[in-house]
């Protein structure tokens, strides 16, 4: 199997979740919501992973004068600069490359702000190629998306020896969809889907663990 290695971003190579939360507590200080606001923001934000409806339900639920668009705008220019990559996440995907390892990022997402979290974490830079639904028009668990990253680095999905690795923390969009495209997969078990079945090669608890496995491979 080619050694082709593609992350999913979110709360897979950074932790948005924590991010998300810090984000909370700044939203709500900012429109004066108070304490208790946070953790239902926090609760909604994890119920409705997409943020158009998101923000509409926190519009109405608080008041705000503010559009849905100017809500989520300004989260968007907001969350790049509160994600985070450690170091040693950035040294293991340095590292993959290194030993011949191909590696890439695909998410789904807004191109703005999936961008902006790539390129403030540094990921840009380590990583071979890139794979945005918000700028390809297509998203996980479509085959597509995986397709693009796959050629990006080089290499094809359907080609005799083709194949390679999808790591993330979504059992739908990065397990079922890797699989469908064909790849092997390691999920991120962060315990926020307890009965969902998956059928992932491999279930770690961070992405770390996922790159020790690709590296012993
Ligand atoms: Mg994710």
């Amino acid at each position: 199997m080619q050694r082709l290695a593609l992350f999913d971003l979110d709360n897979t190579l950074v932790d948005l979740d924590q991010a998300f939360a810090i984000w909370a507590i700044e939203f709500s200080d900012r429109y004066q919501l108070g304490c208790e606001a946070v953790e239902r923001i926090i609760a909604l934000g994890q119920g409705r992973p997409h943020r158009e409806m998101f923000f509409a339900e926190v519009r109405e639920r608080f008041a705000l004068a503010e559009s849905v668009d100017e809500l989520w705008r300004n989260y968007r220019q907001r969350m790049p600069h509160l994600v985070y990559c450690s170091p040693e996440v950035k040294d293991g995907l340095s590292r993959l490359r290194v030993s011949g390892w191909k590696v890439a990022i695909v998410t789904n997402g807004m191109a703005d702000n999936q961008m902006g979290k790539i390129q403030q974490t540094g990921l840009s830079e380590i990583v071979d190629a890139l794979a945005l639904s918000g700028i390809e028009g297509t998203r996980k668990p479509g085959r597509m998306l995986f397709e693009i990253a796959a050629k990006r680095c080089g290499m094809s999905l359907t080609a005799e020896g083709g194949g390679g690795w999808m790591i993330g923390d979504s059992p739908i969009a990065d397990v079922a969809g890797g699989r469908a495209a064909g790849l092997r997969t390691i999920w991120i078990d962060r315990g926020v889907w307890p009965d969902h079945d998956q059928e992932a090669d491999h279930v770690v608890i961070d992405v770390l663990q996922a790159i020790e496995i690709l590296a012993g491979s």
